[in-house]
């Protein structure tokens, strides 16, 4: 709005909201005067862009404007709060992205206004008949959605308004969730962790990181602090790693705080997820629980944001805008003066060295670390099961309980191998070896698949050699070994279908004597109680990646994995790693859960090399038709941005393997600058997207990249 006596701004500034590189830039709309007010830095807006209509975000407004007919504002349609539109430039211009882009990440999704789905409760059975009873037994104890029970129960909506005029249920607003979890009294070290999180929430907001094995009550801690900032008239946003686990997690907080938690996940369908953001913003839900994409939530007066399992790799978004939500919740933090609160057990370099108060908790609440025992692999002819290994599994097999098995790979074997010639079979169109599932020869990449063949095509040997053993064949390997146990398993191939996951792991909780195999899936934050033994077949495989993350994630998979074992009220539990090579550092500190000292050895090695935290880097990555389009890019690229990075690393051109038949090559920058080297390559890929077009290739800037493969 103007102020008193000047004159209205009549010209707005407005970024439209679509993706295409050539618009990245607002455009100047005229204010008809009935919208002068409405029309602030900030407001979503519909105009005409070309002759189509679409939404657009208020960037700011101006006396006059270089165009000479301008077209006008059409309508408003909603606000994006002045922090949100703060943090969608941010990540613009940190992300080498488009503002249409990262805007679109912050405002509200469009929904129409919908009235609350309304809820049944079973009043009484009596009187019902065999089809109502059956439709009630559906219902069970606690109310659930009005649409949930239609769909469970295969009935109508007419029927059930039947049956609440027998008075055998009723159909009311959605009751306020019950608080049904008991307070505990805080350990010491928990109370100190809260408190730093409050000093900091009081004190204009800062970041904390809460070091603590699984089990040791950090979530404890993250609730406490938002306790805190509730009763200040703050809200607070919790970011959970993996959307499978979001119902448990969720569940904890609901538990605490009642009906002012919203849980945003990707499963939503639109309506719920447009109902969510009006719920949050109108301040009826003041806790927002979610994944990555959470982080953008438009929660008011934001106090608290917790980042749980700070280490996992899907905080980091593979598309554009590829921006890492740590990075987010931390720029959101200070804009918002909010306490950022980093949760793990195995925290990364980066968060050990860049968050300033570092609180750990020690020990497991009522609990000891498992005893960790490491088998090697050379001296044991066993592979996948060793002796120790089998023991171990009979030991449950007899006794009951549960076992974790992990195997970072998926299928039955890694490869398939001519031991006549020493071929291997590979994707045609990603230059990666092909895994066998079943009888099938399958790409991890794309998908590829072909029957196994009975002869080698090359020097028609029969004689061919199944490589490393993945989930199917350990699951196999079980079943063989303990006809008595249970042998469930948890890998991508399963959770590709929707709520797998979570049926596995509701069987795996129910069994009185199973064991679980799967991929890191397995080692992540379930909580299973009786968890007696935890196991890694091949703890040297994680290790051979080229990416210098991968010390990282492999010390990260196996503490998580031990973490498994021994829970709360458990009696100890028991660890086995094999491994190849025994001496492996990320093995042995692993095995004495010595996370301080493999942290402190590994940013000494990043200072060496010039790593993250130390230095930033910024990827780009090339593809094309041929290996030549592709090197082409990235020298391209490489020449074009070599002057303006003064200071910098430039590493490569250096080639990748072919992914989906295309040609790849990347380009490495290390840069104390990644603002400057961010603004540069924007430029650059911009002024390069013809070339690019004609030649049928692609230039991606991925800046904080996860992977380099
Ligand atoms: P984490 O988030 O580190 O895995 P949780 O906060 O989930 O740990 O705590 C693990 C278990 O210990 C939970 O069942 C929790 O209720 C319980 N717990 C946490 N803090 C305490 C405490 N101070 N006293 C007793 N039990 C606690
Ligand atoms: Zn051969
Ligand atoms: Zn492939």
């Amino acid at each position: 709005m103007s102020p008193p006596g000047s004159e209205p701004a009549p010209v707005a500034a407005v970024a439209p909201l679509v993706t295409a590189r050539a618009v990245d830039r607002p455009f100047d709309y005229a204010v008809p005067p009935e919208l002068d007010a409405a029309v602030r830095r900030g407001a979503i807006v519909e105009v005409e862009l070309g002759s189509r209509r679409v939404r657009g975000v208020v960037t700011g407004r101006a006396q006059a404007s270089d165009v000479a007919a301008l077209k006008p504002v059409l309508a408003v349609a909603g606000e994006v709060p002045a922090a949100l539109l703060g943090l969608a430039e941010w990540i613009a211009a940190t992300y080498a992205s488009t503002l249409a882009r990262a805007l679109a990440l912050v405002t509200p999704p469009e929904a129409e206004a919908r009235p609350p789905e309304p809820w049944v409760r079973v009043l009484s059975a009596e009187g019902a008949t065999a089809r109502q009873a059956e439709i009630l037994a559906h219902a069970g104890l606690a109310p659930l959605p009005l649409s949930d029970l239609v769909a469970a129960a295969g009935t109508t909506r007419e029927t059930l308004r039947r049956m609440r005029d027998r008075g055998l249920v009723a159909i009311e607003a959605m009751p306020p969730a019950p608080r049904t979890d008991v307070r505990v009294e805080l350990t010491d070290a928990q109370a100190a962790a809260v408190a730093a999180c409050v000093e900091a929430l009081e004190s204009g907001g800062g970041d904390v990181l809460v070091h603590g094995v699984t089990g040791s009550g950090k979530t404890e801690v993250y609730l406490r602090a938002i306790e805190r900032a509730l009763e200040q008239g703050r809200g607070a946003i919790v970011l959970v790693p993996e959307i499978a686990l979001t119902p448990q997690a969720a569940a904890r907080f609901t538990a605490r705080f009642g009906a002012t938690v919203a849980v945003l996940h990707s499963g939503l369908s639109p309506g719920r997820r447009g109902t969510e953001h009006r719920r949050i913003a109108a301040r009826e839900a003041r806790v927002v629980v979610g994944a990555r994409s959470a982080v953008f939530a438009g929660v008011p007066d934001l106090g608290v944001i917790v980042v749980d399992e700070e280490h996992d790799a899907s905080y980091k978004h593979e598309a554009d805008p590829r921006y890492d939500a740590r990075r987010v919740a931390a720029k959101r933090g200070r804009l918002e003066r909010a306490v950022t609160v980093y949760g793990s057990a195995t925290p990364r370099p980066e968060a050990w060295h860049g968050v300033a108060r570092r609180v750990s908790l020690p020990a497991r609440v009522g609990g000891r670390l498992p005893a960790v025992q490491i088998v090697d692999l050379r001296l044991d002819g066993g592979y996948p099961l060793t002796r120790p290994l089998l023991d171990a599994l009979g030991e449950v097999e007899d006794g009951g309980g549960r076992a974790i098995v992990l195997q970072n790979r998926r299928g039955a074997a890694a490869a398939l191998h001519c031991r006549t010639c020493a071929r291997t079979w590979r994707c045609d169109r990603c230059d990666v070896a092909l895994t066998l599932h079943g009888r099938r020869l399958r790409c991890h990449h794309c998908g590829a698949a072909e029957p196994m063949p009975k002869a080698c095509p090359r020097c028609g040997s029969v004689d061919l050699a199944q490589i490393g053993a993945g989930t199917a064949r350990v699951e196999a390997e079980l079943q063989r070994r303990f006809p008595r146990l249970e042998v469930l398993r948890l890998d991508a191939d399963i959770a590709a279908g929707r709520g797998e996951p979570e049926a596995t792991l509701n069987r795996f909780r129910r069994s009185e004597a199973a064991v679980l195999v799967g991929t890191q899936l397995v080692a992540k934050g379930h909580d299973v109680p009786g968890v007696k033994l935890a196991a890694v077949i091949d703890a040297d495989q994680a290790l051979a990646v080229p990416d210098f993350r991968a010390e990282e994630r492999a010390f990260a998979l196996l503490t998580q994995l031990s973490g498994r074992s021994g829970r709360p009220g458990d009696a100890r539990g028991r660890v086995i790693v094999q491994a190849w090579d025994p001496e492996l550092r990320v093995v042995v500190l692993a095995a004495r859960h010595a996370v301080g000292e493999f942290l402190e050895g590994e940013l000494e090695r990043r200072r060496a090399l010039g790593y993250p935290p130390y230095r930033r880097l910024v990827r780009v990555l090339a593809a094309g038709p041929s290996g030549d389009v592709a090197d082409g890019v990235s020298d391209a690229v490489r020449r074009a941005v070599e002057p303006a990075l003064e200071g910098d690393v430039l590493l490569g051109p250096a080639p990748l393997f072919r992914l989906r038949d295309r040609f790849r090559s990347h380009l490495l920058i290390k840069t104390e600058h990644p603002l400057r080297a961010a603004a540069v390559l924007r430029g650059v890929v911009r002024d390069l997207s013809p070339d690019l077009r004609r030649a049928r290739a692609t230039a991606v800037v991925d800046v904080d990249p996860q992977s380099l493969s």
